[in-house]
């Protein structure tokens, strides 16, 4: 690590987008110091007249006060709840209002004073919304505007109103071209954000796809089978254990050769609800394959624990009316429960469960087996 990293921090933060914001305020503020260095050190003494010089004081004020309150307040965390965490549009309008009035109250400095006003508003150009660009440019423009006319009106002395026309309304120009153009980079940004948005989202939903079961919206057996195989990992890690059980509902051929295919995946999707409701939020439910199903329960031994969810469910689905084509048809199952034993793979584990499902029919179905 550099170390000059900490203090980089410290002023700037680790956030990328609040480190833009706050490297801009800084910029800023050294501009502030420069100027002000300048009105002290040259302008002051060299350029001004003795009643010019003493609006000194009020650049100087309105310089501290920008560099006192913008960055703390943003590099403080307060501005984020703001649309324009960074102020830039407020710090737009104030730097130009400074500029705006050294236009009015030195003329020596009236050419140059015009060349910043459009130059600060090339800052907004990478972080403004669409409505703080025009609202900055619009400020701008209605402050310069409303100085010539003030000064006009009030006959300043110096001041010729149709010189100054020349330069002041071709100024007006391309600061009206310029807020154009900045709102035009707002409302670009604002459409790439809506699209990443959009991207994510139809990411998340083909990640949804990819990882459920169609007919049932249970996790799939390609996301079980990954799963399991954390769960080892984890279990390794931690030494501590998990059970899984093969679920496999019974006599589920009779059920469509009796109803037909549309009451068995009825069936199979009101076992899945049920399912997902009757076992704990920590248990893993998803659809092996046909009407088999596996769940897994991290932390849990097969015994007490393990067998609890699956006998409510069993309760449950006596009650429950499984599809309303056929409301008297009730469904059992039978389960095989194994607890994954230290260095054992998933296919192991679901071959021992397996076994013990296997046992369960044999018994007569309807019973959960736990593997030996
Ligand atoms: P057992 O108690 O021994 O498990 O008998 P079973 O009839 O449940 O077992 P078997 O494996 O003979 O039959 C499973 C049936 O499940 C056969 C198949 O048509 C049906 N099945 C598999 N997937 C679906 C599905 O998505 N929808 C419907 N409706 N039926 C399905
Ligand atoms: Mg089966
Ligand atoms: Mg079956």
């Amino acid at each position: 690590m550099n170390k000059w990293q900490p203090l980089v921090e410290l002023i700037l933060t680790t956030d990328p987008r609040r480190r833009t914001t706050l490297g801009m305020c800084l910029l800023g503020t050294g501009v502030y110091l420069g100027f002000l260095a300048l009105i002290w050190w040259y302008i002051a003494p060299n350029l001004l007249s003795d009643e010019e010089r003493t609006w000194t004081w009020v650049f100087t004020t309105h310089e501290l006060i920008a560099i006192g309150l913008f960055y703390p307040l943003i590099r403080s965390g307060y501005t984020l709840r703001y649309d324009d965490p960074g102020l830039v549009a407020v710090q737009i309008i104030w730097a130009s209002a400074a500029v705006v009035l050294g236009y009015a109250v030195a003329p020596v400095m009236r050419t140059g004073n015009l060349q910043i006003l459009c130059l600060i508003q090339v800052f907004g150009f990478i972080s403004l919304r669409p409505r703080s660009a025009v609202l900055a440019g619009g400020a701008t423009i209605t402050m310069l505007l409303t100085m010539w006319v003030t000064m006009t009106v009030l006959h300043s002395p110096g001041f010729n109103p149709a010189d100054e026309a020349f330069q002041v309304f071709p100024t007006c120009f391309i600061l009206g071209l310029l807020t154009w153009q900045s709102r035009n980079f707002g409302l670009s940004r604002q459409r790439m954000a809506d699209e990443k948005a959009h991207l994510a989202a139809a990411t998340e939903r083909v990640r949804q796809i990819a990882l459920r079961d169609p007919l049932t919206g249970l996790f799939n057996r390609q996301h079980l089978q990954t799963r399991i195989d954390a769960e080892c990992d984890r279990a390794t890690r931690s030494g501590s254990s998990f059970c899984i059980a093969l679920v496999d509902l019974d006599h589920f051929k009779r059920v469509n050769d009796t109803h037909g295919h549309h009451v068995g995946d009825d069936v199979l999707l009101a076992f899945a609800q049920q399912a997902r409701a009757c076992l704990r939020e920590t248990d893993l439910i998803g659809r092996w394959g046909g009407e088999e199903f596996v769940v897994v329960m991290p932390e849990t031994e097969p015994g007490h624990a393990g067998s609890h969810g699956l006998a409510r469910l069993k309760e449950v689905l006596l009650g429950t009316e499984l599809s309303a084509q056929a409301p008297e048809l009730r469904i059992t199952f039978s389960a095989g429960l194994a607890a994954w034993r230290a260095g054992e793979s998933t296919e192991q584990l679901l071959q021992r469960a397996d076994q013990a499902l296997y046992l369960a029919k044999a018994q007569g179905r309807n019973r959960s087996v736990i593997a030996g």
